[in-house]
This record gives C-alpha cells, sequence and structure tokens, in this order.
C-alpha cells in the first residue's frame, strides 16, 4: 500500500504515520521526491489498516500496489532511481558506466595490470572475483579474503570503486569490508538467505539474473533486498539458456526496455557471459547501450589464454580500448555518455 502525503507536509505529520506503521507492526518505506513525499507500507494484509490511514490530515491519496514486487516496481517510485557509489560514481543516470576487468582475481600483479588497462580506456569500476562460482569443484575456486584485499589496494590506488561478489550469506560482510558493490552471481539468485543479508547491509548490490530465470522472479529477489532496507539495488542481465548452442548463453535484451518499464531499478547488461566469445562480445555491448543499459559488465585480460577462468570470452585490452571509443559513440546516438 502507497501513502502519498500532500505537498508541504510537516515531518511532525510523517512521522506520526511512520510511527503508527511501526506500531501495526509494518516496515515504512520512504521515498522522498522534490515536491512529494510516499511512504510505502508493505506487507501481507496491510489494505486492511486502508481506512486508519485515509483518515489523517497529511494524507493525500493512498493506493496499492498491483505487482507482486512492491518496492522494485515502477508503481512505487516514478523516477529511475540513482545509485551513489562511492569517488563520484552515480549509476542510473545520464553517464553510462562500464565495469571491468578479470573474471577472478588471480594475482595481484595480473590485476592491477588490468586495472591500469581499464581506467586507462575510461573504464569507472574495477569488477573481479575472489569468490567463484565454478561449474567443476575441481576447477579454481577464486582466492577468497586474499583476493579481496587486493581488490581494495587497487580501488585505493586507482581512486576507482570495485565489484565482487559474494556466494553466501556469510561471504557477504567480507566482500562489503573490502569492495564498493556487492554482486548476486546468477546462480544464486534464488538464494533467499543470501540476498536478505545483502539487504541488511549498506553497500550497493548488483543482483544478476539467473540462467533460467524470468523477469518476473529477477524483480522478485531484488525486493527481498529493498524489502530489507537497502535501495541500492542494480538489475544485472547476463544471459539466459535456451536451445541455441552457438553461444555460451542467450542475452536476452528484450530485457532491458522491459525492466525498464517495470522497475526504477539501474539495468546493467553483461555481454561478456551473454555471449561468451570473445570476438562477438563488442557486437552486443554496442546493443546493450542502444537498447538502455545503465552500465556494462565487460571481462579483460591481458593474456585471456593463460586466465583461470572466462578466458575465451575475455577482451584483449587493445579490443577494449578500442570498443570503448565505440561505445562512446552508441551513447551519444541514444543521448547518454560514456567517456
Ligand atoms: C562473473 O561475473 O564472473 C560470474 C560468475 O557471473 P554469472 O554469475 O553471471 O555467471
Ligand atoms: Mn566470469
Amino acid at each position: 500500500m502507497i501513502i502519498t502525503l500532500k505537498k508541504g507536509s510537516k515531518k511532525k505529520e510523517t512521522d506520526l504515520i511512520i510511527g503508527k506503521i511501526k506500531k501495526l507492526g509494518y516496515k515504512p518505506h520512504i521515498s522522498k521526491g522534490k515536491d512529494m513525499t510516499i511512504i510505502g507500507m508493505i506487507g501481507e494484509y496491510a489494505e486492511k489498516y486502508r481506512d486508519i490511514f485515509a483518515a489523517m490530515e497529511a494524507v493525500e491519496n493512498i493506493s496499492e500496489i498491483q505487482k507482486p514486487y512492491k518496492l522494485a516496481s515502477r508503481e512505487f517510485q516514478k523516477n529511475n532511481t540513482v545509485i551513489k557509489v562511492r569517488r563520484n560514481v552515480e549509476i542510473g543516470g545520464k553517464q553510462i558506466h562500464v565495469m571491468a576487468g578479470p573474471c577472478a582475481i588471480e594475482t595481484k600483479e595480473i590485476l592491477f595490470k588490468t586495472a591500469k588497462i581499464i581506467k586507462n580506456a575510461g573504464a569507472t569500476i574495477i569488477r573481479g572475483g575472489a569468490f567463484k562460482p565454478r561449474s567443476s569443484p575441481y576447477a579454481f575456486q577464486g582466492l577468497g579474503e586474499k583476493g579481496l584485499k587486493y581488490m581494495e589496494e587497487a580501488g585505493e590506488k586507482l581512486h576507482m570503486p570495485t565489484i565482487s561478489e559474494a556466494m553466501s550469506a556469510e561471504q557477504v560482510e567480507l566482500v562489503s569490508k573490502y569492495c564498493d558493490i556487492i554482486q548476486i552471481g546468477a546462480r544464486n539468485i534464488q538464494n533467499y538467505d543470501l540476498l536478505k543479508e545483502a539487504g541488511k547491509q549498506k553497500k550497493p548490490v548488483l543482483i544478476k539474473r539467473g540462467m533460467a530465470t524470468t523477469i518476473k522472479e529477477l524483480l522478485l529477489s531484488a525486493e527481498y533486498i529493498l524489502s530489507q532496507g537497502n535501495y541500492n539495488v542494480m538489475l544485472c542481465e547476463r544471459g539466459i539458456r535456451t536451445f541455441e548452442d552457438s553461444t555460451r548463453f542467450t542475452l536476452d535484451l528484450n530485457a532491458v526496455p522491459v525492466l525498464k518499464k517495470l522497475s526504477h531499478l539501474p539495468v546493467i547488461l553483461d555481454p561478456s557471459h551473454g555471449i561468451g566469445i570473445r570476438e562477438h562480445v563488442g557486437t552486443m555491448a554496442k546493443a546493450c547501450i542502444a537498447a538502455g543499459a545503465d552500465a556494462l559488465i565487460l571481462e579483460v585480460h591481458p593474456k585471456p589464454e593463460e586466465a583461470f577462468s572466462d578466458g575465451p570470452q575475455s577482451l584483449l585490452p587493445d579490443q577494449f580500448e578500442k570498443l570503448m571509443k565505440e561505445l562512446d559513440l552508441v551513447a551519444k546516438a541514444v543521448g547518454r555518455e560514456l567517456l
């Protein structure tokens, strides 16, 4: 249920409504616009209290959100959410950001080398996993906390925010201690304990759509994080599994306009995992920007043939540099900025 307050309502009146919501055992979600405040009272059977709030002086209107995902929906918030990451990086506005780096943090040297390359080419966020969800238990599983420490150092040295994956609820605290954005991977989108834990801390969270997850399920997973009070959530399309086997996954570009229509949250695209073939990543990256992505995830490695994971889809430094210039042109063509 959404309670819209009258223009110019006083703080005292807002507090009264918030207090009432809490007293009834619900959590208020407050969205303050330039000239409007709306308070979400989300939870089972909230509507049965409608009349109590309708009778309150400061209340202009009460409406119900029809969608099962409430806080993630455009009905709850009309304007796009712009997420403030560290070091002046804002995701969801006119500027398109590129999160780039190796699939996994392998050594300090490779991470630092890659971070320098991507920064010089115009990327604004360093990516790299310290906890890797691998199909085989014998494959490289990541450096763990040691890798996160390298990531923090790289971020400090280059003055760039960082993103890394947490695979379990227990890892959330560790990743948020060292990195600026917590990534929730495709395989963990329905790990509800992990989602709740990510919602209890304040760092922005990027949630990746599962390879067999509908758009509605992606939004409901985002809702888990939002409902815990963390409103800094980004939605990421990274390819779904279809009958097509000439590419690693099928990047669902349809998800971009659909998510933008249904939700106010920033939409991030990962063409590296989406197509899985280095030669074609650039083409899809351009398509992602044309479709309306707010940021991209791109895997880059100085020597992809020696990468511990995802070498075949990792861009070479020269390719990345050239691509960034092309992406900037596409961004400008659709009224955005990249470099
Ligand atoms: C990754 O970003 O390296 C990764 C493992 O992604 P996904 O969860 O989309 O497979
Ligand atoms: Mn990867």
